[in-house]
């Protein structure tokens, strides 16, 4: 499932190259997740003037309007001036004065909605939920530590709510987790200033360690053939489940929280 790293660098692979372009066609292919909420030939003669992110959702502000597009759990994004003929797991494509825009999506949860604005409902209930992006200034150890003395629920699934603060997928939470010393199951009301703070620290930097790692490969996203994935992040605990801690030689355990399953060193995270 690509995350909020292979989402930066998607955006970051086409959004200069994008701007500017005027759109010529418009097509679909099977339905996915959501409809698109107006006929493609709509979207003809309009201007993408920029790429932005929100969360998971990369934003095409157009003139009047803007698409919401979301990966969802297998989706990549191409752009490129030619693309091979679509396939049969191609279910979105833009031609614009600048290239063509496609979306590749096998699983097809993910999605591209039209909203007039980020105060239309369609938007509102995309984007309304969402907490502060991970990596700006807004997202506050002191904020974030009375946010997390609200819920009862254990740390790992407040983190991956995402209302508290996106963009913090299973890995990643598995890996700040593990990175601040702090057992997936500890209710999140009962971190103390000091652990809510070491951990605000260890999301901004997985985070940060993510897109670098992303960023080195961006020309291969950018490549017509581009497919998003897990960067090579090298982990400490996820999906290592029975091999041995890289800090202190404990075998690292699993546990179900929700549908997802977490990853931890029982010797490193005992807070
Ligand atoms: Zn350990």
């Amino acid at each position: 499932m690509p995350e909020l790293p292979e989402v930066e660098v998607t955006r970051l692979s086409f959004a200069d190259r994008i701007a500017g372009a005027r759109i010529e066609s418009a097509a679909l292919g099977k339905p996915l997740r959501w409809p698109l909420g107006v006929e493609p030939a709509s979207l003809q003669g309009l201007t993408v003037q920029r790429v932005r992110r929100r969360g998971k959702y990369l934003l095409l502000d157009l003139d009047g309007g803007l698409l919401l597009i979301h990966l969802g759990m297998s989706g990549s994004l191409a752009f490129a001036p030619e693309l091979p003929p679509a396939g049969p797991h191609d279910h979105f494509e833009l031609a614009t004065s600048r290239g063509r825009l496609r979306l590749h999506d096998p699983r097809r949860f993910g999605a591209v909605v039209w909203a007039g604005s980020e105060a239309d409902p369609v938007a509102r209930k995309l984007l309304g939920h969402l907490g502060v992006e991970p990596l700006g200034d807004e997202f506050d150890p002191f904020v974030f530590w009375q946010a997390l003395r609200a819920r009862r629920a254990a740390i790992k699934p407040v983190l991956l709510a995402g209302d508290i603060v996106v963009g913090v997928g299973n890995i990643y939470a598995s890996e700040a987790l593990f990175a601040a010393g702090i057992h997936p199951g500890l209710s999140a009301a009962r971190l103390d200033q000091s652990r809510a703070g070491r951990l605000h620290g260890a999301v901004r930097s997985v985070l940060a360690r993510a897109l670098e790692q992303g960023g080195s490969t961006l020309r291969d996203f950018s490549s017509a053939e581009g497919k998003t994935g897990h960067f090579q992040l090298e982990a400490m605990v996820y999906d290592r489940a029975g091999q041995p801690c890289r800090v202190c030689g404990t075998t690292i355990q699993s546990l179900r929280q929700g549908q997802r399953s977490t990853f931890f060193c029982p010797q490193c995270q005992t807070s």
